[in-house]
């Protein structure tokens, strides 16, 4: 079986190599300094000045709200209403069940702590904790990912659970890392999807206005570049929580398995590395003026328009081919019996939506100014995933399409920039 990642190697690369990226973000871009100059002439003696001990970056009563936070959000899943829909066709011809409210789920969190907010101000103790404890909490989600991985991996052994087809290698670390179930669950719940979209991404915009509000308790005001920070990314996970079915046909649900990769990047990664922008502002306020405004409007509305247009496009064409918006795109018949559009969108290039996104990536960026690089940091990164993404997707496609996915790619020949990649 064909390795990813670099094989067992990769797989250790990525599993300490992520983890010290995102301690690395908060060590050496913070109060001090983003960086501090200390940081610069000398790092290392500097992370080591800085290092607080195991003691201070782990709490058990922090790793005991994560969990009530973990499982409390399992509950309301179950709780709160939502439509049940069938995930694709598994390659034992089954289908699984889900519950979708990922919506309501969220609606009701953060009705509740905007109701709070309201209530007590923006100086509600809430926050404060949220900010005095985010390394405590940082390394909870860690820790957490860390045994959700490896209750999965164990789980599989013994429940007769379909295996992911890239995970069953026999390399323990391997396997681990990149997920020997396919859908591993725990009765109805199901720990891929559920991970996906729920304690993570609902984290995120919570951490968000927790620096929102840290620059105001700090400096009395909150100023536009945090505002439009905190608006972007805050649809932008409102947006996938609307087209939650959507995440039934990605990638990590049909094709990838849960190990250390997803719940790691889902519950550690999304909240705490994407949020660093707007933790940068409450430490480092910046103004932007109105033609900042309208330059950091334009791009995020030039991406988002590819992005939602793009994914939009593509998700109808597979559940409701014969919607009239579609009628005038072209598309391959394939031997697989799924068809390809090759006008449209998915004519311009083979992952045209990957540049939407990318292009939102600078969008949330660009507010922080140009006073350091480290905020830019997920441009790089996130340049760097879906490049890698792609090529994974590919590989996936090939295998599905054969012959006809060559003819695709002879009719649509650039990748993710059209005419340059
Ligand atoms: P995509 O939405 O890119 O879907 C890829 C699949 O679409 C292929 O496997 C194939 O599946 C189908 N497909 C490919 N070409 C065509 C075509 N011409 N016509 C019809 N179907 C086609 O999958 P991803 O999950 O990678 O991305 C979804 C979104 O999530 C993207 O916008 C991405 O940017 C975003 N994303 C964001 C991340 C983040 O961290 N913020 C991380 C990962 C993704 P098949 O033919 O089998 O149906």
């Amino acid at each position: 079986m064909e390795y990813q990642f670099g094989g067992p190697l990769g797989a250790l690369g990525v599993t300490v190599g992520t983890p010290f990226i995102a301690y690395a973000l908060y060590f050496v871009c913070n109060e001090n300094g983003c960086p501090s100059q200390s940081f610069l002439s000398s790092p290392l003696q500097t992370l080591a000045e800085q290092w607080p001990g195991l003691g201070g970056i782990y709490s058990h009563q922090v790793f005991g709200y994560y969990c009530a936070w973990y499982f409390g959000l399992a509950a309301l899943q179950f709780v709160l209403p939502g439509k049940t829909q069938q995930g694709v066709v598994l390659k034992d011809k089954s289908r699984l069940l889900y519950k979708l409210n990922v919506l309501e789920t969220s609606l009701l969190v953060l009705s509740y702590l905007s109701f709070m907010t309201f209530k007590e101000g923006l100086t509600w103790s809430f926050w404060s904790w949220m900010w005095n404890n985010y390394i405590q909490l940082l390394t909870a989600t860690l820790v957490f990912a860390f045994l959700l991985a490896c209750y999965v991996y164990s789980a599989s052994f013994f429940t007769g659970e379909l295996l992911a087809d890239h995970g069953n290698t026999g390399n323990p670390l391997y396997d681990w890392f990149i997920g020997r179930p396919l859908n591993p669950r725990i009765g109805m719940l199901d720990l891929k999807e559920f991970s996906e979209l729920r304690p993570g991404m609902i984290l995120w915009p919570i951490l968000n206005f927790t620096f929102l509000a840290h620059q105001y308790s700090s400096s009395g005001r909150i100023t536009d570049s945090m505002i439009l920070v905190n608006v972007f990314q805050f649809w932008y996970v409102i947006d996938s929580f609307i087209n939650e079915p959507a995440v039934l046909t990605t990638m990590d649900i049909t094709t990838d398995g849960f190990g250390f990769m997803l719940s790691f990047g889902d519950l550690c990664w999304v909240p705490f590395v994407y949020s660093l922008q707007a933790r940068y502002l409450a430490m480092y306020p910046v103004d932007l003026g109105f033609l900042g405004i309208a330059g950091v409007l334009a791009v995020q509305g030039f991406g988002y328009w590819i992005f939602r247009g793009a994914n939009g496009q593509k998700n109808k064409f597979r559940t409701n081919p014969n919607d009239p918006s579609l009628r005038h795109l072209k598309y391959l018949e394939t031997k697989s019996g799924s068809k390809l559009l090759i006008t449209g969108w998915w004519g311009v290039a083979r992952h045209i939506n990957y540049l939407g996104d990318w292009i939102m990536a600078w969008a949330w960026c660009l507010p922080t100014g140009f006073g350091t690089p480290i905020t830019y940091f997920y441009v790089v990164y996130f340049a760097v995933l879906l490049i890698h993404r792609d090529r994974r997707d590919e590989a996936k496609c090939m295998a599905k399409y054969g012959a006809d996915w060559d003819r695709y790619t002879k009719a649509v020949p650039s990748r993710i920039l059209p005419w340059v990649y």
